[in-house]
């Protein structure tokens, strides 16, 4: 099965424009491994493993120490490495794309340390598009921000964050690198956990009339008539242009303008009846 066919590989990066198209296309990463129908050990499905070189830490027990040495040796590339841009890594592991798509599997990126190649995971997922399911093997010693524009393109991260004990987590025991390189992934994941957790407690207490809710997200709109037309169809699925601009106060043609907006934002639909169908949940 091809992917091109569903127009998947690069309409997006063709969209992004000339310029970035043509950065995207060229950026070249090392890579030392691409490694076919695993499975059990790099997420869910069958995946492809695709290693990368170069890795912050330099642990002393690393499983895969190649990663760590040089990538040109003399006027060439290092035997076994190839470098390779987002659409050429696409047309090498595109030849499992049905058996990604059947077993709920894609790529693995590991290494060495695939954060190091944000940007080239961006440009790979904007080509493979969200059929396959992203992993990343990862010691999470990058940024914030790395991890925050991860978070968008990867479905599954396996993390190996070595030790939380900082007596451990030394050089002198392995990493080369302390606590504090992880801290950002705990940042992160932490303030996460509490907004998700606070939206939840929300939606289970917060109440009040211009408070509405749509496929778990909260909608709360400024004007008050905006709520006062909702209500009224909800207690009137039958109510005319007329009777709203009464009860509301406003003339006919605020009533469809704000008619049009709630429309055109999925919150309401007219029934096949004429009726109004709500598609918010009221919070009271
Ligand atoms: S974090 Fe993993 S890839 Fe990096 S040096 Fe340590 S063991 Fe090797």
């Amino acid at each position: 099965m091809n992917n091109e066919a569903d127009g998947m590989v690069g309409g997006v990066v063709e969209q992004a424009g000339n310029a970035e198209s043509a950065r995207l296309r060229s950026l070249r990463v090392p890579v030392f491994a691409i490694d076919r129908l695993r499975m059990g050990t790099d997420g869910y499905g069958v995946t492809t493993l695709v290693a990368f070189m170069g890795c912050p830490l330099k642990c002393k027990y690393c499983l895969n120490p190649q990663c760590h040495e040089p990538i040109y040796a003399g006027e060439g590339l290092r035997k076994g490495i190839m470098l390779l841009t987002p659409h050429e890594l696409y047309e090498l592991v595109k030849i499992d794309n049905i058996y990604f798509q059947a077993t709920g599997g894609g790529i693995c990126f590991g290494g060495g340390e695939p954060t190091m190649y944000v940007e080239f995971l961006e440009a790979f997922r904007q080509i493979c598009g969200g059929k396959w399911k992203l992993t990343l093997e990862t010691c999470l010693s990058c940024s914030y921000r790395t991890i925050a524009r991860l978070c968008h393109i990867v479905d599954h991260w396996i993390v190996d964050v070595k030790s939380m004990n900082p007596d451990i987590y030394t050089p002198s025991l392995g990493a080369h690198a302390s606590k504090r390189n992880i801290q950002q992934f705990l940042t992160y994941f932490t303030k996460l956990f509490v907004e998700e957790v606070d939206y939840h407690i929300r939606f289970l207490i917060e109440r009040g009339d211009n408070v509405w809710w749509l496929d778990g997200e909260r909608v709360k709109f400024r004007a008050e008539t905006t709520s006062k037309i909702l209500n009224l169809m909800y207690e009137h699925p039958d109510i005319t242009l007329a009777s709203l601009s009464e009860q509301v106060g406003v003339n006919v043609a605020a009533i469809n303008k704000q008619i049009r907006q709630l429309t055109n934002k999925g919150y309401i639909q007219r029934a096949a009846d004429s009726n109004w169908r709500l598609i918010v949940t009221p919070s009271v």
